[in-house]
């Protein structure tokens, strides 16, 4: 691959999980961390601050699996999908973007920043969600399952228009619920990923 190192001999490397598309991190490599990276299926840099390769998870553990390496229009930098093990921020975040960068479910993520949001602002006048969340997290797991119940009847009634409007609400209130109990979808997802093999 042809790869366009700067002055310095530096190509950065913007890291990204193969899985949830998030962006992770960014890094430099230069020729001799390119070559370890593919060597080693680890992604290693070549540290501008240390001024050495520095691999990165070689004291936390957390790697970066190498799945894939493309250089861009102009050789002059590289996208590089990765299975990250655990967190990939030293702050212990798995981006080092956080929130900005979380929409693996697309509107779904929106959603729970919204939700979120609103449960912050605790305004139980204009907000549906704050004030169902003022009342309490039986009250919530009681909502979704009422909605669980709707979404039941219409499933057996072939109305398949209700059947949408009651799973809609249903999965929003699976969301709150989920959110009162401290979880995200990513919780979900990582369950689910442990059961698949
Ligand atoms: P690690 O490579 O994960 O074992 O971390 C070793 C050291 O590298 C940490 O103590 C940080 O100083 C630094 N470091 C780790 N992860 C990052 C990151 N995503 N961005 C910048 N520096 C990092
Ligand atoms: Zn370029
Ligand atoms: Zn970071
Ligand atoms: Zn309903």
């Amino acid at each position: 691959m042809t790869i366009k190192y700067d002055d310095n001999g530096l190509v950065p490397a913007i890291i990204q999980d193969a899985t949830t598309k998030n962006v992770l991190m960014l890094g430099y490599m230069n020729e001799e961390a390119y070559q370890k990276t593919l060597d080693t299926k680890k992604v290693t840099f070549f540290s501008r601050s240390k001024q050495r390769l520095w691999t990165k998870g070689e004291e936390s553990g957390n790697f970066l699996n190498l799945l894939d390496i493309k250089n861009d229009c102009d050789n002059d930098s590289l996208l590089i999908q990765v299975n990250p093990v655990g967190p990939t921020c030293h702050t212990g975040t798995d981006t080092c973007w956080k929130e900005e960068n979380n929409s693996s479910y697309g509107f779904f993520s929106t959603l729970e920043d919204v939700i979120a949001e609103r449960v912050a602002n605790k305004d139980t006048t204009k907000s549906y969600v704050a004030s169902l969340f003022s009342k309490g997290i039986n009250k919530i797991a009681q909502k979704v399952g009422e909605e669980a119940v709707e979404t039941v009847i219409e499933a057996m009634d072939n109305n398949d228009e209700l059947f949408l409007y009651e799973s809609a609400d249903l999965l929003f209130h699976y969301l709150m619920l989920l959110q009162a109990k401290g979880f995200t979808l990513k919780d979900i997802e990582k369950e689910l990923k442990g059961r698949h093999k």
